[in-house]
């Protein structure tokens, strides 16, 4: 019987045209974003514009990580210590942790059957709540109804973050995931569609946010050295008003990142022709409910999600270590205690008085993930799923 060999977390290699200039960027000794020799121009800055118009935004700041980026993007739109935040339950840790940091609290939000925020649950703890800010995060590259949620947040006055993580290129409706929102939040941090190790991405239209995103990030008043910034009278308006919390991207994880952004659009289709030949192979398992893509959806397939409904919730750790043995990593979302990069709402503990919501309970209790690396190709594909669907019988 074959067993699988490849890890899971390995990425591709930086492209040789990023690597000649970190190298170059090395050697120069010049690695703050605000250290410029004469005549130089600044690879944060190149970043920040190139990122915008990818992105189709006005306004870009790089920065250190997408917590990071998230948190201040609540702060700019003006979170403060013991507001309400609106939030999907299922999420990643540094999504609860970004609004633990500004000093409010979640109110997290049931999600559907398709792992998608529900929508009449948003509306109800929106009006029941009385919070000005919805922090969305397209989990998993799942892009809910954005029509509904917009029209929801035009209705109760409700300011729009957005946490595109798993998101960076896709898009509803053709516009792209991030410019739904006020403020839109993107990680560069190695398992995310660009990889400089650790680094976020803020995109914004709004051109006093982004000058307040700016000050903030720590931009000493050297601001002007960066790419994509609105007129110096927004910043004179803000300079004084904002804290620094240091949190600035330097120049050879920008240099590293510019080299890949001309590839986004091709790896996502290399993404999505890896996911779509899963997707078809788990759709025909029997015991094995994999949610149907919504049509307006252009997502990254850079994981995959699937309910494992012919099993026991009892069975699921058995079946999970029997793949592990063969080769083929997947995580649990259902598990009580968070492991690894998977959590359950139930286990931030920080928060206060934790909800009850059970059917975020009852679509995570069987949902496995499974990360799909460019390092893999088709036949891999094949060799996981007949795996997977021989250890699942085998259960
Ligand atoms: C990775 C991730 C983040 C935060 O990114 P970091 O760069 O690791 O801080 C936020 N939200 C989600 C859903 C993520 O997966």
């Amino acid at each position: 019987m074959t067993n699988f060999a490849k890890p899971f977390t390995q990425q591709e290699a930086i492209p040789q045209g990023g690597i000649d200039r970190a190298v170059e960027i090395l050697q120069t000794g010049r690695l703050h974003r605000y250290n410029l020799a004469e005549g130089e121009t600044s690879e944060a800055s190149l970043l920040e514009q190139e990122y915008a118009q990818y992105q189709g935004a006005d306004y870009c700041l790089a920065c250190t990580s997408g917590g990071y980026a998230i948190a201040l993007a609540l702060r700019i739109c003006g979170v403060k210590p013991g507001d309400q935040v609106l939030a999907n339950a299922y999420t990643l840790a540094p999504v609860p942790g970004a609004i633990h940091n500004v000093g409010a609290s979640p109110v997290l939000i049931e999600i559907d059957d398709n792992y998608h925020i529900d929508c009449d649950d948003l509306e109800a703890k929106a009006v029941a709540s009385g919070a000005k800010v919805l922090l969305l995060s397209h989990m998993r590259g799942h892009i809910a109804d954005m029509d509904r949620i917009v029209s929801i947040c035009d209705a109760h006055g409700i300011t729009l973050v957005e946490d595109c993580a798993h998101t960076m290129g896709a898009t509803w409706r053709g516009i792209k995931s991030g410019n739904f929102g006020k403020v839109a939040a993107f990680s560069t941090q190695t398992y995310k569609h660009m990889n400089s190790g650790e680094g976020g991405l803020l995109t914004t239209n709004d051109a006093e946010l982004a000058a307040r995103a700016v000050v903030s990030s720590g931009s000493y008043m050297l601001y002007g050295r960066h790419g994509a910034i609105p007129a110096e009278d927004v910043f004179q308006k803000v300079r004084l008003e904002q804290p620094n919390y240091s949190g600035r991207m330097d120049h050879l994880r920008a240099a590293i990142l510019r080299a890949q952004l001309p590839n986004l659009d091709q790896n996502i289709a290399r993404w999505n022709s890896l996911y779509d030949r899963l997707y078809a192979r788990f759709d025909a398992m029997d015991g094995v409910t994999i949610p149907k893509r919504k049509q307006h959806e252009a997502y990254v397939g850079s994981s995959i999600q699937f309910r494992a409904d012919g099993l026991s919730r009892d069975a699921i750790p058995d079946f999970l270590a029997r793949c592990a043995k063969r080769g083929v990593e997947l995580k649990w979302f259902g598990e009580d205690e968070p492991k690894a990069f998977t959590s359950r709402y139930d286990s931030w503990h920080y928060i206060k008085d934790i909800p009850h919501l059970p059917k975020t309970l009852e679509v995570l209790s069987k949902t496995i993930d499974m990360r799909v690396p460019l390092t893999f190709d088709s036949q891999d594909c094949d060799v996981i799923a007949d795996i997977i669907a021989d250890e699942m019988q085998q259960t």
